[in-house]
Order: C-alpha cells, then structure tokens, then sequence
C-alpha cells in the first residue's frame, strides 16, 4: 500500500522541514520525502495537497474515551471518530474509566477494544493510585508492560505530598512520566467556576487560582527532589505557568498543557449559567487567559491538549451547581488554534505543528510518532489555514453535544487525517473514502 501526498507544504519541526515536498506512505509507514519534481512512484494512490500544510499526526495528550464504563457518553469508537475529524491521529486516554485503569486487565481491554474500534491510535493513560483513591499506588510495572504511556489520577488530585513522592519515585523506576492534575481540594472544595468578580456577580460558589498554583509549586519541588518527569496538564492559572517556567529554568524534566477553552475563554462566558462553560479547571479571567496566551508566545508551553471530556445532555441539563465538569473538545481545537493563535500571530504555524505534534510524542515518549522521519508511523495531518468553517454540533462524531463553541465560525482547519497510511478522515468527502 503507497499514497503519494503531493504537492503540499511540509512542516515538521523534528527535521528542521519547511517547504515544499511530497511525502511517501508505504506500508503504514513514512517511505520518503520526496522533492515535487520526483514524480508518482509505482502504485502510489495520490493525495493532491495542493494549498495544504502537511504536519506530523497530532497527538491529543489528555482525552475521556468514556469506556469501559460509561459508554453512554462517549465509547472509544465514537471518541476516536470525533479525533480523526479534529485532525488527532493519536489520543491518550484518561484512567478515569469504570472500571478505573489501575491494572494491566483494564490496560489490555482498552488496546484490543481500540485494535477493532478505533479510528486514531490509542495511548492508554494508568492510574497513579488504586480506583484513583489516593491511598495506595496502583501497579504501574504491570500496566506499563501491557502498554501505558504515563500515569495520572486525573479528574482527582493526589492530596497527599507524601504520596505524591512516592508515586514520583516509582514512576521514575518505570520511566513514566507523572501527569499531575492540579487541585489542592482544602481551597476548591465546593467550587464551580473561577473565584473572582464573575463568581461573586453570578453568585456562584468559586475555585481559586490558587488551588492549581499550590499544587503545581508542591509537584515542581516534588520533581526536582525525586528526579521524575512531570506533566502538568490542563493549567489555567499565571501562577502555575510561573511555576513551570521556574522549573525549567532549573533544567527539571518539566512539562505542561493547555486547553483550547483556556486560550479562547474567559470566566465572562459563564454569564447566562451555560453548563457547556463548566469544566475543571474553570474558564479562568482575563489575567490569567493572558498569561496562558504568553505562556504559549514564549514556549513555557508544551503542548495543546483537549481534555474532551463528554458527557450526555441529561448530566449537563441539570443546573449549573449539579452538572459535571467537562466539554467536548476534539473537533473544535485546531480550529481556535488556528483563529486565535496563530491568525492573530501569537504562534507561528511550526509552533503550533510542534506544540500538537514533535512535543507531545516527547513527553510521554512515544517513538516513531509526531514526526515525518523515514521509517516513522505514517500518521499525517493536512491542514488549510484558510478554510472559513462553522462548528455545527449536531454533526459531531462525539456520542456527547456539551461544548460552548457550538455555531463558531473559524478560519483555519483540517482537510484530512491519515493514520498508519490510511485515509481515516476527508473533510470533503467522508464518510464514503473512510476504511477504505
Ligand atoms: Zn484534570
């Protein structure tokens, strides 16, 4: 199996690429790169890319499959459909399944349910502790031979600093990277939305910046002392991006994500007490969506992750107290990437490629993907800059509809996603050229 992806323009910050090229697929595989005038090899289908940018598949550091467990939301099938069409080729699946994937039987379920159902390549994520509870450290070597790529207790902090070390130290024995959900729980407890004027004006109880800042200092501190790699995802706070600077100012193996929601929103949507702009961490004010926006200018920033996080209408009917937090986000990222970021020139779009891509294949150490090498994975996404489009929810992949970005027009998106040299998503013309 050959595809020719001709005449586009490649980026891929691994190889220092910037130009024009057409890249060979070959057995699910990266064959070459190719100069435009080399013509079509024997038997290669052809991708015209015409007017396209054609970057490394984009890797999504923090996704909820939903499944095993609660498959009402979102299965690994419907969530891997909703990435492919996002212009993900690979998605790492949070542990806060039900079961939660604390063990290597869950790890293994959630492979072989991707080998039959999945679209986009799928990283399980493990636990950090056993049910996520906190109280006893779950078994990372097992899990990690049946096929983790880090470990987290996401949606849960770990309270406890003592456990934290711990947690720290055997993860670094398997060579795991830590991914650290920040919440100091004594100062968020109670909250829905962001403390501040907007919390006090909608008469909402609030969560402080704080709460995400105390912890990212605790596992900073925690990491320099044990040596660990850490991640911390989805920070919304100046504080913690201090944090995170500061480390790896001090060359500790630090990194962090951000959310597309983070970047685009400020607490001020929460007027109107939509439950599609209740997520954790919470849209956050102005000063701190600053600091994210500068965070991402001067690469503080790692990587851009979703955190889709669905869940059914009945959940996010209830009132603005009662609804979980979470959106869906895998569909709509690239997009605001795109028209807020790189539109509005904050982040060029080699920054942007490695901040989805080059990066995210790094930290949780994924070989041969999120880069265009010979003998890489033939993940690929090709991507239009230019192309005007609106977010129309009810033509979501997703099983789920709780997004706030349902109607937005954008500039910039994805034409097609190919994962191990098969088209899996076409914008134009899916579903009919899917699994073919
Ligand atoms: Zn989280």
């Amino acid at each position: 199996m050959r595809l020719l992806i001709a005449n586009g323009y490649l980026i891929d910050p691994t190889q220092g690429v910037n130009g024009g090229k057409n890249l060979l697929l070959e057995n699910g595989r990266v064959a070459a790169l190719l100069s435009r005038g080399d013509g079509v090899p024997e038997g290669a289908e052809v991708f015209d890319a015409t007017g396209f940018i054609v970057a490394p598949g984009f890797i999504d550091l923090h996704v909820h499959l939903r499944e095993p467990g609660h498959e009402y939301k979102e299965t690994i099938g419907t969530g891997t459909a909703a990435a492919v069409a996002g212009g993900w080729t690979s998605v790492c699946a949070m542990p806060n399944t039900d079961p939660v994937n604390d063990n290597p039987a869950v790890t293994r379920f959630i492979i072989e349910q991707a080998e039959r159902t999945a679209l986009a390549n799928v990283f399980p994520v493990g636990a950090i502790t056993k049910g996520s509870k906190g109280a006893e450290l779950a078994e990372m070597g097992e899990m990690k031979q049946a096929g983790i790529v880090a470990v987290t207790d996401d949606g849960r902090p770990v309270s406890s600093a003592g456990m934290m070390r711990r947690a720290m130290e055997y993860a670094r024995g398997f060579d795991l990277t830590v991914v650290d959900h920040c919440e100091d729980r004594t100062l968020s407890a109670g909250g829905v939305m962001h403390e501040g004027d907007w919390s006090l004006r909608l008469g909402l109880r609030g969560i402080p910046a704080l709460a995400e800042e105390m912890d990212a200092m605790r596992d900073c501190a925690l990491a320099e002392m044990t040596g660990a790699r850490l991640h911390l995802a989805h920070i919304s706070t100046r504080g913690a991006l201090e944090a995170v600077r500061r480390a790896k100012e001090r060359g500790l193996p630090v990194s962090c994500e951000v959310t597309p929601h983070h970047w685009t929103l400020t607490d001020g949507a929460v007027e109107g007490y939509d439950t599609n702009t209740k997520m954790n961490p919470p849209l956050r004010s102005r000063d701190h969506v600053e600091a994210v926006i500068e965070a991402l200018r001067d690469g503080t920033i790692d990587a851009a992750a979703t955190d889709h996080a669905p869940h059914h209408p009945d959940e996010k009917a209830l009132e603005y107290d009662q609804s979980p937090f979470g959106i869906t986000g895998l569909e709509t990222a690239i997009g605001l990437a795109f028209d807020r970021l790189v539109h509005t020139g904050v982040i060029g779009l080699e920054r942007l490629i490695e901040l989805c891509s080059a990066n995210p294949a790094r930290i949780f150490n994924l070989p041969d993907r999120g880069t265009l090498r010979e003998g890489a994975w033939g993940d690929v996404t090709i991507l239009d800059p230019d192309l005007e489009w609106t977010f129309d929810v009810s033509r979501s992949k997703s099983k789920s509809r709780n997004t706030p970005f349902d109607g937005w027009t954008v500039r910039g998106g994805v034409v097609a996603t190919i994962v191990r040299g098969r088209i899996v998503y076409l914008r134009d013309e899916e579903p009919s050229i899917v699994g073919r």
